[in-house]
């Protein structure tokens, strides 16, 4: 959304009726065409009356079929009811014939999410003392939900296994990596014989979710997360873990939370050693959550621009990056770097636990923060203060927000 345009011009009100100047909407239609923008008429109706009024299909459908044909084909316009119970109601209109269709789900982006779907979940017992603690539309809210989990290693495999007892109703795991011995200390659901079949990493972590028979329905792709083949299945989701170590892929899921409105929940932790490597001297966890009216991680400083060039060698140009690799041109390639599952997971863990928040509000009012950092070896949290960069274009300004489908993907070069 570009504009808020209060209707000024009234001619004339009252609690059950609003009438206003069609020319100002005419002008409107006609900077829409212009400027490649839609129109989206909000109104609100009294108590007792919860949907769309008859005389609502009447009055939308003179001037929306004037824009539609204005703005041209495959134009969409849409109109949004605000309930005296605060909750919405939005429909589009479309052209050939002039017509409304229902929206099945709105969601609502701040510093709480709101998932509204049409459809009403199906209460299920064996979440019932999840609901003793978090309310009971908790359960309804996360059963309707889709939600990716891009990167199926240590921290994806533990959030992806949380998300799924916690009784979220669709998953899409990514990731193109395949199960290693050396992996086995730290992938939940991954076993020996994962390992020893060459197994990929999100079909063992697809099977092992299944294998818990909660009704979690579990698409898995083989692919780097900016591959076309995982666009759609990402796009259809409500929210995204970004648990990638890889700074390509955090890249484009940064930008995603901006493009379509779909908050990210980014996690990472970062091991480091003395010196001389006899013991750890920095043990971090962090979950930072990315939407709009939030700082970007390249603002944050998460997104390293060498190892975001060498992830971009590596996909694309394999030979190339085996010859800077060997003649040491690769920042940290080849040593393995330090890894313990207590830790992926209890990070995994901080991430869902930011998505709970954010549905329920549970630690209250003035709790709200967008990153959190657990420091584990001084046995504390905190939290990340960060402003956006003013010349930021993807987080500083509204230019990218909400644009959705643009060619090339993300405005991104790939
Ligand atoms: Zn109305
Ligand atoms: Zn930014």
């Amino acid at each position: 959304m570009r504009e808020v345009i209060p209707v000024e011009r009234l001619v004339s009100s009252s609690e059950t009726h609003v009438t206003w100047r069609t020319e100002d909407f005419v002008r409107l239609a006609g900077r829409c065409e212009r400027e490649g923008l839609t129109i989206l008429i909000a109104h609100s109706h009294p108590p007792g009356f919860e949907n769309f009024s008859p005389r609502d299909d009447r009055s939308e459908k003179r001037p929306f079929a004037y824009a539609l044909d204005k703005l041209g084909e495959g134009a969409i316009c849409g109109s949004l009811l605000m309930r005296s119970d605060r909750r919405l109601v939005a429909r589009v209109w479309l052209d050939e014939p002039v017509r409304c269709a229902s929206i099945d789900q709105i969601t609502t982006i701040g510093s709480r999410w709101r998932f509204e779907f049409r459809a009403v979940a199906q209460d299920r017992p064996t979440l019932q003392r999840q609901a003793l603690a978090l309310g009971a539309g908790f359960n309804a809210h996360v059963g309707q939900l889709r939600v990716a989990v891009v990167g199926c290693g240590a921290t994806g495999s533990a959030a992806a296994m949380l998300l799924a007892r916690l009784g979220v109703a669709h998953l899409v795991l990514v990731d193109a990596d395949i199960v290693d011995v050396t992996n086995l200390h730290r992938l939940h659901g991954a076993t020996q014989g994962d390992a020893d079949a060459g197994r990929k990493k999100a079909d063992v972590l697809r099977d092992a979710i299944a294998e818990l028979g909660l009704g979690c329905k579990v698409r898995a792709v083989s692919a780097f997360v900016e591959s076309p083949i995982v666009r759609d299945a990402i796009r259809s989701c409500d929210v995204v873990f970004s648990c990638t170590d890889d700074h390509l892929g955090r890249a484009v899921l940064n930008r995603l939370a901006y493009f379509y409105l779909q908050p990210v929940i980014d996690v990472g932790v970062v091991l480091r050693l003395t010196e001389d490597k006899s013991r750890l001297s920095h043990v971090v966890g962090r979950a930072t959550v990315l939407q709009p009216d939030a700082p970007c991680l390249w603002c944050r400083g998460t997104i390293d621009v060498r190892k975001l060039a060498s992830d971009s060698a590596r996909r694309g140009d394999p030979e190339t990056y085996e010859r800077l690799k060997a003649e040491g041109y690769i920042l940290g390639a080849g040593d393995p770097s330090p890894a313990v599952i207590t830790f992926t997971t209890e990070t995994a863990s901080m991430g869902v636990v930011e998505l709970i928040q954010r549905l329920t509000g549970f630690r209250g009012h003035g709790m709200h923060a967008n990153q959190r950092y657990r420091h584990f070896l001084e046995g504390e949290d905190s939290i990340g203060g960060s402003s956006s960069e003013a010349t930021c274009r993807i987080c500083a300004r509204p230019n990218y927000w909400a644009r959705g489908d643009v060619d090339p993907f993300l405005d991104m070069a790939l």
